[in-house]
């Protein structure tokens, strides 16, 4: 019933701009097999650097998001009826930990702490993945590795990773990039000229420098990026800031107008 995880292999390069040294810390650590934390705001890059770098150490990637309905069946897995009876089928995890890949966790502190424990025995010397359910006790292939991310600024102290589940892992920080970088990866992946990129970039910025003040998080360079596509395709510049940046943003009318200003001033 297991499938292997072949058809998870990345084939093409993802484009990614590496923006420090995480790529050779990263690298260090999987070597290592030690489990990662990857901690940044949201559309900063995270996910795209777990796909580059599972390409790039030739593994099969297995992507969960998380959320706090997620039981931790819906990682290991669960006895399902077919036409022979009950069958049981492994999740994501198991998948990983059974026949080699690396497992990411987006959102990992969105998941509920009955379901987090789960990694406990597979992030220690044992590499073991007991399915208490099934009564197997799954040994790690040498290829697993585990990665999770999160993003430290909009969680309450409810939702904070336990000590005893932290103190598992390396981490790497991720923040959004310096402007020309910035600039750089949403000209590569919308199209859009130098100088668009840069008053786009230049925005963020300035909307970033609200978080805290009414904004939980700044205009991302995912959002840069939907605003690129949408002048390439023909939007004007106001329209494409305005659908894709500051209303999503915020429904709050004096924030809205603040970014509005901050458009106008750029373009
Ligand atoms: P996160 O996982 O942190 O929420 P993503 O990895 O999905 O964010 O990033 C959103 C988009 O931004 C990606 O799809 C990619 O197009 C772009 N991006 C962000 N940072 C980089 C980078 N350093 N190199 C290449 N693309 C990037």
């Amino acid at each position: 019933m297991n499938e292997r995880l072949d058809t998870h292999l990345i084939a093409d390069e993802p484009y990614y701009r590496s923006v420090g040294n995480e790529v050779q810390l990263f690298e260090a650590a999987m070597a290592r097999k030690l489990p990662m934390l990857l901690k940044g705001p949201t559309g900063c890059g995270k996910t795209r650097f777990v796909e580059h770098m599972a390409w790039r150490l030739k593994l099969p990637l297995v992507t969960m998001a998380c959320n706090e309905d997620m039981a931790a069946s819906d990682l290991v897995g669960r006895w399902l009826l077919d036409a022979d009876g009950t069958v049981w089928h492994d999740g994501p995890l198991t998948q990983a930990v059974r026949h080699g890949g690396l497992c990411y966790l987006d959102e990992f502190v969105e998941a509920r702490q009955d379901t987090t424990v789960v990694i406990h025995p597979l992030t220690d010397n044992r590499r073991i993945l007991p399915l208490d359910k099934c009564g197997e006790v799954v040994k790690a292939h040498p290829d697993f590795r585990l990665v999770v991310s999160y993003n430290p600024g909009y969680q309450s102290a409810a939702k904070d990773l336990k000590p005893s589940t932290r103190q598992r892992f390396g981490a790497i920080e991720f923040g959004f990039p310096q402007a020309e970088t910035e600039a750089e990866i949403v000209m590569h992946e919308s199209g859009v000229s130098e100088e668009v990129a840069r008053g786009l970039v230049s925005v963020a910025n300035q909307s970033r420098k609200l978080r805290g003040r009414g904004l939980d998080e700044g205009i991302s360079t995912r959002m840069l990026i939907h605003t690129g596509a949408l002048i390439v395709e023909g939007i004007s510049t106001h329209d494409a800031c305005l659908l894709a940046m500051t209303a999503p943003l915020t429904d709050d009318i004096n924030l809205q107008a603040a970014l509005d200003g901050f458009v106008e001033a750029q373009f």
